[in-house]
């Protein structure tokens, strides 16, 4: 579905090459379920953010099949400043919807189902500003999961988050949405412990190179 060949990137800074990967091979399925494993500044971010075409390799290519397109994949990054602060929830994600051409009927109706997935149904008409970081974190999830991807990319999404929001945030990507919605996920992590599942397809990197995880 979406197939990295030899892919290499570097990022150049004023004194120095940053070498993130190195003739990269990685192919994601329909289907999948991907975690990856790998401490800060290992490149978990940069490759999600080529697979979402934010950034561009310095050679080599990323392509996709027939069976999806860009808009298909949905990218939750790590940061957590891109709502407008001043604006309800609700608002916010009318706002982000109409930026895709995806379909906007009973949209309401499913910014309220998925709201309740979180528990935060109570929160759709309270301001950005007045929400804690993870539940900015699930509204940024939501965001995502409101343009109807079939692969949904998920950059430490349980980092910052309590044990108990992490396990249910674990157990609901995992059964809801890969098994039941069927959304190919790819998620990354800094903690090795969040990958224990065998049914998995886990990678660490080291090196620069991306190494099954055992
Ligand atoms: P991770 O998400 O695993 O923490 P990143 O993919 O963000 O790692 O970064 C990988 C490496 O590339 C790090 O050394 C980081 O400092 C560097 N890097 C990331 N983005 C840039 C950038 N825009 N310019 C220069 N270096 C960058
Ligand atoms: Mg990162």
């Amino acid at each position: 579905m979406i197939i990295f060949e030899k892919v290499k990137k570097i990022y150049k800074t004023n004194n120095q090459i940053i070498n993130v990967f190195e003739n990269l091979d990685f192919t994601i399925e329909s289907g999948d379920f991907i975690k990856i494993v790998g401490p800060n500044g290992s490149g978990k971010s940069t490759f999600l953010k080529l697979i979402k075409k934010i950034i561009l390799p310095n050679q080599g290519n990323i392509y996709f099949n027939d069976d999806i397109n860009h808009s298909d994949i949905a990218y939750v990054s790590q940061n957590l400043r891109s709502f407008f602060l001043n604006l309800t929830v609700k608002q916010n994600l009318l706002f982000f919807n109409s930026l895709n051409n995806k379909s906007k009927i009973n949209f309401e109706s499913k910014i309220l189902e998925n709201l309740k997935y979180f528990n935060l149904e109570e929160k759709i008409n309270t301001q950005m500003s007045n929400l804690s970081s993870g539940q900015v974190k699930k509204i940024s999830i939501i965001r995502a999961l409101l343009s109807n991807p079939k692969v949904l990319l998920l950059d430490e999404v349980t980092s910052n988050l309590e044990e108990k929001s992490r396990s249910f945030l674990s157990d609901f990507v995992q059964n809801e949405l890969n098994k039941a919605q069927n959304i190919s996920i790819v998620w990354t992590t800094h903690y090795p412990n969040e990958i224990k599942q065998n049914n998995e397809k886990s990678y660490s990197i080291e090196n620069n190179m991306f190494k099954k995880f055992s």
